[in-house]
């Protein structure tokens, strides 16, 4: 019944954001997801047949919300980016990607494996819009726990990136830890849509796996119980906030 109640369901939030994350690391600029693509304002963008996009959301972006035109406003050449780190391939996470071709595009193995052809079509993902020349790098994870996550990945030499899996709301979807200053800035893509979501424990409307997302809201409160952790979901409108004030998850 969520993705019935989701499609049904005629309250609209307020508008929210679609967060892409910017890391000037000494190793190279990482972007963590690339936000939405102007285009979907464009008729035809989203497939017709597919009732969530026709009905459950309103897209509202402009050219200069892109994240191309974002970074270049903020000092940043896109052609400078060395990682695109993608929590996962839904296309508010990845319609920026074509400012990006010569990037090292990163994704899970198995985000990949879900998302493509017609039957990730039929799961809501977009990716006859996918840029053509898309050949990400696959991240298998690593037997190496980090708190209550048995498994993940280290990006940076420094060792200070790691990618953790929060599969649920898609079967490969993953979340960006930065250590920095004694706490972990934890990017939680749509791991959970805000914070507060998070705290409830509350699975999302399009989760593809209700057991696994709930297990992934579990671990992430456990981990924000044993780390001082900034908490930054894509979606969540007070996230740059805390971000910017560095300003802990109190459990
Ligand atoms: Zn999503």
């Amino acid at each position: 019944m969520r993705l019935v109640n989701t499609i049904l369901d005629r309250n609209w939030t307020e508008p929210l954001p679609i967060y892409s994350w910017a890391i000037e690391h000494p190793e190279g600029i990482i972007l963590i997801d690339t936000g939405e693509t102007a285009r979907t304002l464009e008729p035809g963008y989203f497939p017709w047949w597919n009732p969530y996009f026709q009905w459950s959301i309103k897209p509202c972006l402009q050219p200069e919300d892109e994240v191309g035109n974002r970074l270049q406003a903020l000092g940043i050449k896109p052609e400078d980016v060395r990682w695109v780190i993608l929590t996962h391939m839904h296309t508010d996470h990845i319609g920026g990607l074509e400012y990006f071709p010569n990037a090292e595009i990163i994704v899970s193995r198995r985000e990949y494996e879900v998302s493509g052809g017609w039957s990730g079509q039929l799961k809501g993902y977009l990716n006859h819009q996918w840029p053509k020349w898309l050949a990400p790098r696959l991240i298998d994870f690593e037997p190496k726990p980090i708190g209550p996550f048995p498994e993940s990945f280290t990006l940076t030499k420094a060792g200070d990136v790691c990618l953790i899996p929060t599969h649920g709301h898609t079967a490969g979807h993953l979340s960006v830890l930065v250590q920095i200053d004694g706490r972990s800035l934890f990017f939680a893509g749509d791991a959970s849509y805000s914070q507060q979501l998070m705290l409830e424990q509350i699975v999302d409307g399009v989760a593809q796996d209700e057991n696994s997302s709930r297990q992934t809201l579990q671990r992430i409160l456990q981990y924000v119980q044993e780390f001082p952790t900034v908490y930054l979901p894509s979606h969540d409108p007070d996230a740059a906030q805390r971000l910017a004030e560095r300003s802990i998850v109190s459990v």
